[in-house]
């Protein structure tokens, strides 16, 4: 595989930003960590050490969390009219997109995703994302009622609601959709006269410090964003074990977000988690292949599979099933793997040596059990780059189909009616997303109502829209991001009760 000499396609803001010291963004300062600690950043499609970011410490936590709090309290963001919230976020739109080009570079050198695929998701969709959230700040309310009070027959109550910041907000990020789950984290956050204090995945941490420095640029008072980074094990736990964070927004795996629930419960933090997923997508009696193949095929090898509702599982009906295997793997092995900065690759490396050796050890586990393989091969050289994969022959129960990889891996299972569809696609202990791919709408409405899942797609798989709310049932998370129900979960609700005079 050759690698492109990648620093050198950079465009000049992005290899400025590559080149700069990179610290921690706390109280609107930038500072090395107090240990000195730094952790190496490789790109994947090289496997190369590109830049070293800082490694927090307890103090740099403390630090970074105390300086949240102030400006919570502080009158420069405490007493700044929403409108003017909302004015921010709209420079902070337009600062991000007026440099859209230069961070899907950082984050495609960073993650090794596609040049496209980090340009519409981790760089244009933050715009979007804040544009549409911005809105949110001038028009959050509460509600007016009169109150019955039944055993207070001769008196009368007024009652009314109001919305308050919910207060700091610990957000952890992964390091599929860097950019994009860092704006999705701090968009609610500062319509709401939040403060943030984010630590991104190690990996990727870069864009998330270019946020930070985009932030300060725009004017966002000192303190409102604080950025860390580090360790997930290390700074990662400090931060939502700490007592002065009120609020926990995670997106990561189960096993994390379990150990952050059982955390956050200890001082009843408010939380929520938008972890894994084993996605089922089924492709019915009714469907219209020339639709499903290709979807169900993207809904898996989109950004090789790094996607918390990949289409992973694939239900075929059992007339359909060696015509949609056929054609899948037709475009699994067709698929042209390359750097992601060459803007003819379709499928890039995956985002570690360490990740992608997890991946292969799942497919190695499908064909030591039998099942039939196809591609799944780790690509000789340097980089992370792993060819698609797609299974079939496996047993429904085993590992390979039931844990998450997170890679471009594909189990293909049949089915003889829609009955054991549902059910084998409820075989899981997951429940983000599922598909199904129909053209009977009776059809479309009984799985829609069956598929235990936050996301259920009819005819697509993997689309998120910003007025969508997003969250999993199952082991798959706790609460919404995005649309209305990602906002208000950045509030605290008072219920007022008044007296008034009688009549
Ligand atoms: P991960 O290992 O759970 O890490 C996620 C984040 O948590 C990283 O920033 C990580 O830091 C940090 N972290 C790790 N251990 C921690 C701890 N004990 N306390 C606090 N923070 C800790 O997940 P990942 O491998 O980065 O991402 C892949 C996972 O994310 C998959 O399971 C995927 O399904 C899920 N995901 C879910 C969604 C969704 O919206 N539902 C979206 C995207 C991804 P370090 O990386 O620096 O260690
Ligand atoms: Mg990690």
């Amino acid at each position: 595989m050759t690698t492109a000499n990648d620093l050198a396609l950079l465009s000049d803001k992005a290899r400025a930003f590559i080149h700069r010291d990179k610290g921690l963004f706390i109280g609107g300062e930038w500072r090395a960590a107090s240990g000195g600690g730094t952790i190496g950043v490789v790109d994947p499609s090289s496997g190369e050490e590109i830049t070293r970011i800082a490694d927090a410490s307890k103090a740099d936590v403390d630090a970074a969390v105390a300086a949240a709090r102030r400006a919570l309290g502080d009158s420069a963001w405490a007493d700044l009219q929403p409108f003017r919230r909302e004015a921010l976020m709209l420079r902070l739109a337009d600062a991000i997109e007026a440099e859209t080009r230069s961070l899907a570079e950082i984050e495609t050198l960073n993650s090794g995703k596609l040049i496209g695929n980090t340009m519409l998701f981790d760089a244009e969709l933050p715009v979007h994302s804040l544009r549409y959230v911005a809105g949110w700040a001038s028009r959050l309310n509460g509600e007016t009622m009169d109150l019955s009070v039944p055993y207070l027959p001769d008196m009368r109550f007024s009652g009314f609601t109001r919305r308050y910041p919910v207060g700091v907000v610990a957000a952890i990020t992964p390091w599929n959709v860097p950019l994009c789950m860092a704006v999705w984290k701090l968009a609610p956050v500062l319509a709401t006269g939040c403060t943030i204090v984010l630590k991104p995945a190690e990996q990727t941490s870069l864009t998330a410090l270019r946020l930070a420095e985009l932030c300060a640029e725009v004017g966002i008072p000192d303190g409102v964003v604080n950025v860390i980074t580090g360790t997930g094990a290390g700074a990662g736990r400090m931060l939502v074990n700490h007592p002065g964070i009120d609020k926990i927004n995670f997106t990561g795996s189960t096993e994390v977000g379990r150990e952050i629930a059982v955390s956050a419960a200890r001082n009843f933090k408010k939380y929520n988690l938008e972890l894994g997923g084993k996605s089922p997508l089924v492709i019915t009696e009714s469907a219209d292949l020339d639709q499903a193949i290709p979807g169900a095929a993207w809904a898996i090898f989109g950004n090789s599979g790094q996607n918390c509702c990949a289409g992973s599982r694939m239900l075929v009906h059992e007339k359909h099933y060696d015509a949609v295997l056929a054609g899948v793997r037709e475009i699994a092995g067709s698929i042209k793997i390359g750097p992601g900065l060459d803007p003819q690759s379709q499928v890039a490396p995956l985002s570690s040596r360490l990740h992608r050796d997890r991946v292969s050890a799942h497919v190695e586990a499908a064909r030591a059990s039998g099942a039939d393989v196809f591609g799944g091969e780790c690509l000789d050289g340097p980089g992370s780059y792993f060819s698609p994969a797609v299974i079939a022959g496996l047993d429904h129960g085993h590992s390979t189909a039931q844990e998450e990889i997170f890679g471009p891996v594909l189990c293909a299972f049949s089915f003889a009616n829609d009955d054991e569809a549902i059910a084998l696609a409820n075989q899981t202990r997951f429940g983000l997303g599922a598909s199904v791919w129909t053209r009977d709408i009776d059809c479309a409405d009984r799985y829609f109502d069956a598929l235990e899942a936050g996301t259920v797609w009819i005819n697509t798989h993997n689309i998120l829209d910003l007025a969508m709310p997003f969250g999993g049932d199952k082991e798959s998370g706790v609460g919404h991001e995005l649309a209305r129900e990602g906002v208000l979960s950045h509030t605290r609700l008072r219920s007022g009760i008044k007296a008034r005079p009688s009549r």
